[in-house]
């Protein structure tokens, strides 16, 4: 059976997924992630959806594995043993676009030196990315490669929306605000009408909260607004990414505390957000189950910077009609969906206390004015519809 290949490669964990040539129910026929790559790599995997209990080489990655080798295993694994399938295209999720790619595009040896080109706006990112892309050219050269944007699906909004107030020619160079986590919003956007029926081309208000979080507002079913601007830092507080912050501290940070610019950068990519306040853990589920207050004052300034930034989205779209909720944290949280919404009566949000714990489609109460719904989301079902385009 010909199938769909997708690879997510993150900085630390590689995602891979095969999908059937048609569009099916959105799920994997096989699926799998190894995570703590650089540290100590580990499998978890699945077969339809059902745990799998992997064979070699995968139960056995080397303490070194990196991005590049892991490919090479996963492509000799796949035809060794489950040849029943046959990658004939791989889609990548590709963090940034720049102004170069509004789509998902075929990978030619002159986009893949486009691709390079756009390292220095995702370098914690993009190099993983293009190291997989690399891999797969050497080891399997007949598969069409695509590259599917976190940015292309913020591609909709305004001009001014995407501005800094700096000078016009760094504008015209592209120091914008791109957006990200575009896979996962244009994968809710297509699913809106299956839970808000007729609501779904409204002001809709999507709360991605993972390890990286961001939102989107949209109406139309179209980004208007997002959270995150010129890079992965901005917006709302992340598992170790501080979000919003004065870039007076930057330079404070190197001017008056000496710090170099690698420092500054492990410091705002690696050592802030939830680990950074609250000292203890990057993790949701951690802290949730501590009785530390620095940990309780870290959700509580996560909640507090979600809250700010639905006020600031609302406004954008001249008013509110649905929040969503998805990603690790926005899925699983009923204790963060909670305190997020309840401080947002005045807007018309109000919660179903007990749809909230199971946390499933909607859960706001029948009287709220906007409604509230629990979706995951499936960044890598969006990859292989849109790799399944160049087919
Ligand atoms: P993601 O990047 O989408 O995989 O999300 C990772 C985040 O989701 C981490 O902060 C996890 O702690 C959080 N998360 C996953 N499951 C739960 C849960 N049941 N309760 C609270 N947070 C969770």
């Amino acid at each position: 059976m010909d199938v769909i290949l997708v690879v997510n490669s993150g900085s630390s964990s590689l995602k891979f997924a095969l999908y059937p040539l048609t569009e099916g129910n959105g799920k994997p026929l096989l699926s799998g992630v190894v995570s703590g790559i650089g540290v100590n790599p580990k499998l978890s995997a699945k077969l339809a959806g059902k745990s799998l209990t992997v064979k070699p080489p995968f139960d056995n990655i080397a303490k070194e594995a990196t991005h590049d080798s892991l490919i090479k295993a996963l492509l000799e694994k796949l035809e060794s043993k489950y040849d029943q399938y046959q990658p004939v295209a791989v889609g990548h999720r590709m963090v940034h676009g720049g102004n170069l790619f509004t789509k998902p595009s075929k990978i030619t040896p002159e986009s893949l030196q486009q691709l390079k080109s756009l390292i220095p706006l995702a370098p914690l990112h993009q190099p993983h990315s293009i190291v997989a892309i690399e891999a797969i050219a050497k080891n399997a050269p007949e598969l069409l490669q695509i590259a599917c944007f976190d940015t292309s699906f913020h591609r909709t909004q305004s001009k001014i929306e995407q501005m800094f107030a700096i000078p016009r020619a760094l504008t015209e160079e592209g120091i914008i605000r791109y957006g990200f986590h575009g896979l996962s919003y244009e994968y809710i956007a297509s699913v809106l009408p299956e839970y808000l029926g007729d609501q779904a081309d409204s002001r809709v208000l999507v709360a991605h909260l993972g390890n990286g979080t961001s939102m989107c507002a949209m109406t139309d079913r179209k980004s208007v607004s997002s959270t995150m601007g010129f890079s992965t830092l901005e917006g709302l507080v992340m598992g170790t990414r501080c979000g919003l912050l004065d870039a007076g501290v930057i330079l404070h940070l190197i001017q008056e505390k000496g710090m170099s610019i690698d420092e500054v950068q492990k410091m705002l990519y690696h050592e802030s957000g939830l680990l950074g306040v609250s000292g203890i853990s990057s993790d949701m589920r951690e802290l949730e189950e501590s009785d530390h207050p620095d940990a309780k004052q870290a959700i509580d300034l996560f909640c507090h910077r979600a809250k700010e930034e639905i006020g600031n989205l609302t406004s954008v779209m001249n008013g509110l009609d649905n929040i969503i909720f998805t990603a690790g944290i926005g899925e699983n949280s009923a204790m963060v969906r909670e305190k997020i919404c309840e401080p947002l009566a005045w807007l018309g949000v109000k919660l179903d206390l007990q749809a909230n714990q199971n946390g499933e489609g909607k859960i706001s109460a029948e009287d709220s004015r906007v409604g509230v719904y629990v979706i995951p989301t499936n960044e890598e079902a969006t990859i292989a519809k849109s790799t399944r385009g160049f087919l």
